[in-house]
């Protein structure tokens, strides 16, 4: 299909949207875009969140050699993703892609993009209940750094630091450890039980 070319069976209440300019970020999004926004034929740039058990949580993810467009439209599809999820953290192969990037949202608006990121720096220790989008309903106690620094690429290929305490620590070492297929319950001291969770 060609660039900018609306299918015929696209339903009218999205061709709408579509001429109209949104959704958001339509415009400021690179001809690549569209085509694959119209191959996937979407109602959004929603992606399905993969759950215990697919074996996809379990793969070791590529990491990023060139931020392409289509890198920033993952980016963009998982922040959708992680909010309508009411989520505070995403990495990719939660949304069946196996490359090395994540999102994260602790505090309400301050959404931390991170593609190929590492921790190079960690102090103290925590332990706190987590949880995870792809391990629904499921608590644990993990023991995770107090505090951790990631070195990562922005959605620009410019590389930076970033750190974070607190909730915002654990969040990074949980998404950071799903690009090496592991889960929190893999690392959990214990599992909480049904009437420990408020
Ligand atoms: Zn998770």
């Amino acid at each position: 299909m060609r660039c900018g070319a609306l299918p015929r069976t696209l339903p009218e209440t999205l061709f709408e949207k579509r001429v109209s300019g949104l959704p958001k970020n339509f415009r400021a999004r690179p001809c690549v875009w569209v085509c694959e926004f119209e191959e996937r034929g979407i109602e959004q740039a929603k992606l399905n969140i993969v759950k215990d058990g697919d074996p996809v949580l379990r793969k070791v993810c590529r990491p990023v050699e060139t931020v392409t467009p289509r890198i920033r439209t993952l980016l963009d599809d998982m922040i959708e993703t992680m909010r309508a999820a009411n989520g505070c953290g995403l990495a990719a192969p939660q949304g069946g892609v196996l490359r090395r990037v994540v999102v994260v949202e602790c505090e309400e608006g301050k959404v931390i993009e991170l593609i190929n990121p590492r921790i190079i720096a960690h102090a103290g220790k925590q332990e706190e209940a987590e949880g995870c989008l792809s391990v629904p309903g499921r608590w644990g106690i993990t023991d995770r750094p107090r505090h951790v620094t990631v070195r990562a690429l922005d959605r620009y290929g410019n590389e930076f630091d970033v750190s974070g305490s607190d909730l915002l620590a654990r969040c990074f070492c949980h998404e950071l450890d799903h690009l090496d297929g592991v889960l929190f319950t893999d690392k959990a001291i214990r599992m909480l039980e049904p009437d420990e969770v408020e």
